[in-house]
């Protein structure tokens, strides 16, 4: 236990300071970590996904493959956790067979708290339930830091407004956490019934009318998944005013979406080749940041 003291997580936006934030997007553009041979002896690192992920697997994948370390991919499907084994004596097994970190994806809100409490090494959260989604919310950041060509000033002043199933959206609420700590202002646009209890942080609208007012507009996904009853029953009228199309849009206005994208639902299919769209920047902006906080959360805090 007293190893964990020392050791960094990122569970949370809570776990960094505003100074680590801007020094961890920045650097992942401004000195993007080398390209490093595989070292067998190092600790791999865990990746265990027990919600489906293309893009957030993917690029941990590709950040380890980066940085020269091993990592092993475990789904829920295939393994022990199907036949009831937790994930906490998953990651003690996986700890035993040589792996030092652990980034895990997990369908239970507030889920991770016990695995970093294990004390088992860093652990890097790669969604719990309608959590958080902390890295999605940093590469993001990177990816508008690159738009304004690394101004901190710029950055701050940028209008952001989020769209969609905000209660449902484990990146809006690690992207709430964000905005207050750099000071963004945060404009959230969704029907009532999708409001969740921290919009009260934020200027909150149920009509997409501020969208014309925002520099950048983040839609979201319609997480049908993780809905019922009133909250299913508002997705037609979302569709009718909410969905977002490229004459929506002015010229100098970017859009977002941290994927995947229900085309037709959230967005009009018009927008993949529209140079507005900063869609798959923010995926190739997912590599570089992940890398960069794998060796950010390996380094021994003193
Ligand atoms: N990929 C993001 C997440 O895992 C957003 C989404 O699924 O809609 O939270």
């Amino acid at each position: 236990m007293l190893e964990n003291r020392f050791v960094r997580h990122c569970v949370s936006i809570d776990d960094f300071t505003e100074s680590e934030v801007l020094e961890l997007c920045r650097s992942a553009l401004k000195k993007p970590p080398a390209f490093r041979p595989i070292d067998p002896a190092k600790p791999a690192v865990g990746l265990v996904f027990l919600e489906p992920s293309t893009r957030t697997a993917v690029s941990f994948i590709r950040a380890c493959q980066r940085i020269g370390l091993n990592h092993v991919l475990v789904l829920s499907k295939g393994t022990s956790i199907e036949k009831g084994e937790t994930v906490e004596d998953t990651l003690r097994n996986l700890k035993a067979m040589g792996m030092g970190s652990f980034v895990i994806r997990t369908q239970v809100t507030g889920g991770l708290q016990g695995c970093r409490d294990l004390g088992l090494g860093p652990v890097v959260n790669a969604g719990d339930g309608v959590g958080e989604h902390p890295t999605q919310a940093l590469l993001d950041l990177t990816t508008l830091l690159d738009l304004v060509h690394w101004d901190e000033g710029r950055l701050r002043a940028l209008k952001i407004g989020i769209y969609g199933d905000l209660r449902h959206s484990r990146v809006a609420q690690s992207w709430s956490k964000l905005a207050r700590k750099l000071g963004i202002r945060l404009t959230l646009m969704s029907p009532e019934e999708w409001r969740p209890a921290w919009a009260v942080d934020h200027d909150w609208s149920d009509s997409r009318s501020a969208i014309k007012d925002q520099d950048v507009v983040m839609a979201l996904r319609v997480q049908r998944e993780r809905m019922d009853g009133p909250a299913a029953a508002v997705t037609e009228a979302f569709v009718n005013n909410f969905r977002l199309g490229r004459r929506d849009l002015a010229e100098h206005q970017r859009l977002m979406h941290p994927g995947p994208i229900n085309w037709g639902v959230e967005l009009e299919p018009d927008w993949l080749e529209d140079p507005r769209s900063l869609i798959l920047k923010q995926a190739e902006m997912g590599v570089l940041l992940r890398a960069k906080l794998l060796e950010w959360v390996l380094e021994t805090k003193s």
